[in-house]
C-alpha cells in the first residue's frame, strides 16, 4: 500500500462551543492537493462534521487497492471505518462539488450515529 501522508492541512471546524477544538483533518494518499483543497472547502459548508479523519485517494488505481483492502467494495465513492473516525475518499469526486458534499455528510451520518444506517 503507498503510504499516506499528510499534506498538513489541518481544517479549522469549530462546533459552536467556547473550548470547541478543530475536529477534522484532511490527508492524502498520493499527490493531489486540489482534491484535498475541494474536499476542505465542502467541509468547510457542512453544518456538522463529527470528529474524523478524511483520506482523500488521488488515482483510482490506489482507491481500487484500498477499497479491496478493506471490503468495501460495494461503494463508487467513499468509505468510512466508523470506530475510528475515518472516512477514504475517492479523489476524482471531489470535481462534482454537489456530489462531494453529498457523499462526505452521509459518511460523516455513520460517524455521528456510529451505525451503518441500514446497509
Ligand atoms: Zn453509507
Amino acid at each position: 500500500m503507498a503510504s499516506v501522508y499528510s499534506i498538513a492541512l489541518a481544517l479549522l471546524v469549530f462546533c459552536g462551543a467556547a473550548n470547541a477544538k478543530p475536529t477534522a483533518t484532511i490527508q492524502t494518499a498520493g499527490d493531489c492537493k486540489a482534491y484535498a483543497l475541494a474536499t476542505q472547502r465542502a467541509m468547510v459548508q457542512l453544518k456538522d462534521v463529527p470528529r474524523v479523519r478524511v483520506i482523500v485517494v488521488c488515482s483510482d488505481v490506489l482507491w481500487h487497492r484500498l477499497q479491496a483492502k478493506a471490503d468495501a467494495e460495494r461503494t463508487n465513492t467513499a468509505f468510512t471505518n466508523i470506530r475510528e473516525h475515518l472516512t477514504v475518499l475517492r479523489g476524482s469526486v471531489t470535481e462534482d462539488p454537489i456530489e462531494l458534499r453529498r457523499v462526505l455528510a452521509h459518511e460523516f451520518d455513520h460517524i455521528r450515529c456510529q451505525c451503518s444506517l441500514g446497509e
